[in-house]
């Protein structure tokens, strides 16, 4: 199906990296067409242009299922007694991120539930042992924390941070994170960003009462905050939550939004998300030829991962080696290739 001119121009105005407003945004994603190629060829020429071919790796480990938060979409959610918690030990740990160093990632993401047993101190001599035994960049992914917090963390030598601010629509985010305000993710956002992290946010696309207009709000607050990585992925019903059965096999919105994502924040990092990979067996690369950038591998150790179980189905299981393998091979029929270095945000060497 054709576009008409004024959709082409649309396209051609997001393409120069002129700003869109909300209305423009929404437009966008409603671009006629399954898989619309017009939209995907102009953020994947954007992607090429603002940080190149090369795929940029994070290794990934999942050290905490426990959280005391009650999140409605998410498995790990401390009112799910079918799951069985784990946490890892520091030495446990700090072996896998050996295992990391070994495969040539220069950077680690420490992701859990929101877990108190990890304190303050017990993350920033996480932290500190981390940087001094295998020198890898940090990333953490362990929810909200007060300022003071983060400030020790930055200090022990963490560099980035994800903080999905999971979505634009108030009520929607206070509906499904039961006791938690929007504002407080924000001003966690916004805590992160000041003090000079590598700041990641993101969304879910495809969660219930969610519309068009509050996707184009997600990225307004994507670019708003300025953030340096961008989590976009589907929401997956888990059976064990309140939002069980209600499906999203729609993988083209989320490519749309990741394609929005690239025209509108040109030169950020954005992962081909794993619940991506979940939902289609072609997901992950038809996110890195919509605009992704970065792929996550998971170095959980097997008998943790399977209980990492925040919505069902999660795509690779295997040896992580098996798995970078496996996606160096799939990179190359897209012609693109892996790079072995930190991958910061392109501005610091573009
Ligand atoms: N506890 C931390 C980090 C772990 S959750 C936090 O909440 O920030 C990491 C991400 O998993 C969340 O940001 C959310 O976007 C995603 N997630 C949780 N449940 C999901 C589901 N059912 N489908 C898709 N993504 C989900
Ligand atoms: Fe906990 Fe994060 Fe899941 Fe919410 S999304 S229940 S905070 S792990």
């Amino acid at each position: 199906m054709s576009i008409s001119k004024a959709a082409e121009s649309l396209i051609a105005k997001a393409k120069e990296g002129k700003d869109l407003n909300r209305q423009e945004i929404i437009q966008l994603l409603y671009l006629p067409g399954k898989y619309s190629p017009e939209l995907f060829v102009a953020a994947d020429n954007v992607r090429k242009d603002q940080v190149g071919d090369e795929i940029f790796l994070r290794g990934i480990i999942e050290f905490s299922n426990h959280c005391q938060r009650n999140c409605l979409y998410c498995g790990l959610r401390k009112g799910n007694s079918r799951i069985s918690r784990y946490r890892m030990t520091e030495d446990e740990i700090l072996a896998i991120t050996e295992e990391i160093k070994k495969s040539s990632i220069p950077t680690v993401v420490l992701q859990s539930g929101e877990d108190s047993y990890y304190t303050a101190d017990v993350i920033c001599h996480l932290i500190e042992r981390i940087r001094k035994e295998t020198n890898l960049i940090i990333t953490l992914s362990i929810g909200e924390r007060s300022l003071t917090d983060y400030k020790s963390f930055q200090q022990a030598g963490a560099d980035r941070y994800l903080l999905k601010h999971e979505t634009a629509d108030k009520n929607i985010y206070q509906y499904m994170r039961p006791g938690c305000k929007w504002e407080d993710r924000l001003q966690c956002l916004r805590w992160l960003k000041e003090l000079g992290f590598e700041t990641g946010t993101g969304n879910m696309v495809g969660v219930p009462g969610q519309t068009l207009e509050s996707l184009a709000d997600d990225l307004l607050v994507m670019k708003y905050l300025n953030a340096d990585m961008l989590g976009i992925g589907p929401f997956i019903a888990h059976p064990d939550t309140p939002l069980a059965g209600i499906d999203n096999d729609d993988m083209d919105i989320t490519l749309r939004v990741i394609a929005a994502a690239r025209l509108i924040t040109r030169n950020t990092n954005i992962p081909a998300t794993t619940a991506l990979a979940t939902l289609h067996p072609q997901g992950r690369l038809l996110a890195l030829q919509a605009g992704a950038n970065v792929v996550m591998p998971d170095f959980t150790p097997e008998i943790y991962k399977n209980r990492y179980d925040i919505y069902p189905g999660r795509k690779d299981v295997g040896s992580a080696q098996d798995i970078i393998n496996k996606l160096e091979i799939d990179f190359r029929t897209i012609g693109r290739f892996i790079n072995y270095s930190a991958g910061y945000r392109q501005t610091k060497y573009h």
